[in-house]
């Protein structure tokens, strides 16, 4: 594959926009996937924040859920953000009724795990895998890693030891937003795994 790989941000609903931009800006050439189609073109795929619920209801109408249950299985490489990393999980708590996951991470997420004593906070995560500086990391009502599977990489945690961050093979999953100050580093990661994927 050429230097410039072709990459999709599912842009069913939540922060496509801040996705793409980051994306471009290193340098990739970004799709915004909704269709079948659009997701046989691209080589990796973000799976933005927003509300996983309605991100799956809506990759459900629109015939997605499956081609892209295949395209994980098939290796395609993953970034999932916050309602992106509830998307990856093989299991989840607090869903709404009926609510699925394209899955392929084994890991456990509670949805809105912070809910109800602090909603939205921001905080400064040391992440091995990026090095320094810190990851000043912003979640809003953001979800939580509760069981690792065996194999499953722990990339960041809180300080309580909370799990916030992990990877497993192509597959990469943060509860908070990068996206959204200007953080870039888990976006290379990404695009690293697409080049070589
Ligand atoms: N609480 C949202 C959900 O359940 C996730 C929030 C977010 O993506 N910032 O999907």
């Amino acid at each position: 594959m050429s230097k410039r790989p072709r990459v999709g941000v599912l842009a069913l609903q939540g922060d496509v926009r801040e996705h793409a931009r980051v994306l471009a800006d290193l340098g990739a050439d970004v799709d915004l996937v909704r269709r079948p189609t659009e997701l046989a073109d691209v080589h990796g795929l973000v799976i933005p924040g927003g509300e996983s619920s309605v991100i799956d209801k809506l990759s459900r109408a629109f015939g997605m859920q499956g081609p892209i249950r295949e395209a994980i299985a098939a290796g395609m490489p993953v970034y999932g953000t916050c309602a992106g990393l509830i998307l990856l999980a093989d299991r989840i708590t607090d869903g709404i009724e009926g609510q699925e996951t394209f899955g392929g991470l084994d890991v456990t997420v509670q949805r809105n795990a912070f809910g109800g004593q602090v909603e939205s906070f921001e905080t400064d995560l040391d992440v091995p895998l990026l090095g320094d500086p810190p990851v000043h990391a912003v979640f809003i009502r953001a979800p939580l890693v509760l069981t690792v599977g065996a194999g499953v990489e722990t990339v960041a945690s809180l300080d309580d030891g909370r799990v916030v961050a992990v990877r497993h093979g192509t597959l990469l999953g943060t509860s908070f937003h990068p996206e959204v100050t200007g953080e870039r580093r888990f976006h290379e990661v990404f695009l690293d795994t697409v080049r070589a994927a």
